[in-house]
């Protein structure tokens, strides 16, 4: 993956951002999916955010390199302190963290006001996708999409979020299989929760074999799997 060829995961999340959005890509790494997005004319300023130094040079080389410096801003710093309000970001693009992280950085994004609600926010989180699902549903964000993709066998799921004046009340089934995934996503959808299904049982056989079994974790885990056996 480069500037120029995104993954197929980095590119669902780019299909999500809207022409000439103001974007802030936090977690930007290389701050491959911002040049991507400049590159093919589809926005004209960007943040791209990074919390260690490593990946923030990278991020900095990149666009130097690129010569988008008048297009791209590179910032260090925790989560949304790297936007400020003269940005005037319209998306925000999270990807590659866990939906907890994820949902940590909204949550002081949040609570410093740097999270406006204005904003729609295109998150792929790599795990932890009911507790980001959770999150967004009580700072009222409505889902109003979602993509599944396989990349390297390994599954990703996209999730796409805008704030509404309205209590947002999703069930236990969407907060965990996601609103849209299990209708748009068929096959792929049953090979992910299938695959999740073997992990489970093969967890619950172990816990309940330890010799000291966890017993709030084995009925956590078996509730899963007959919730997993349901759909
Ligand atoms: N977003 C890119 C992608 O999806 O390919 C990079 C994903 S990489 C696995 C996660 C990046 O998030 C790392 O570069 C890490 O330094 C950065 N990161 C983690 N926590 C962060 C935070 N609180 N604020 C900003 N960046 C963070």
């Amino acid at each position: 993956m480069n500037e120029q060829k995104l993954s197929k995961r980095l590119a669902s999340v780019a299909h999500y951002v809207r022409k000439n959005d103001r974007v802030a890509d936090i977690g930007s790494d290389h701050a491959y999916l911002p040049a991507w997005l400049v590159l093919n004319q589809q926005i004209e300023y960007a943040v791209a955010g990074e919390v260690v130094e490593g990946p923030y040079q990278a991020a900095l080389k990149l666009v130097k390199q690129r010569k988008l410096d008048q297009y791209i801003t590179v910032r260090l710093g925790d989560g949304l302190d790297a936007i400020v309000t003269d940005d005037d970001i319209s998306a925000i693009t999270i990807a590659g963290m866990g939906g907890s992280l994820i949902s940590d950085i909204l949550e002081r994004g949040h609570q410093s006001g740097r999270l406006n609600g204005k904003e729609r926010l295109i998150l792929q989180p790599n795990v932890g996708e009911k507790t980001l699902r959770t999150w967004l549903m009580n700072h009222s964000y409505e889902i109003i999409a979602e993509t599944l993709v396989m990349e390297d066998g390994r599954f990703y799921e996209i999730i796409v979020a805008e704030k509404v004046a309205k209590t947002v009340k999703y069930s236990l089934a969407d907060l965990t299989f996601g609103v849209f995934l299990r209708t748009g996503y068929p096959d792929l959808f049953k090979e992910k929760w299938q695959a999740d299904l073997l992990n489970r049982k093969r967890v619950l056989k172990q816990l309940e074999q330890a010799r000291q079994p966890q017993l709030e974790k084995i009925a956590e885990m078996t509730h899963m799997i007959k919730l997993i056996e349901a759909l």
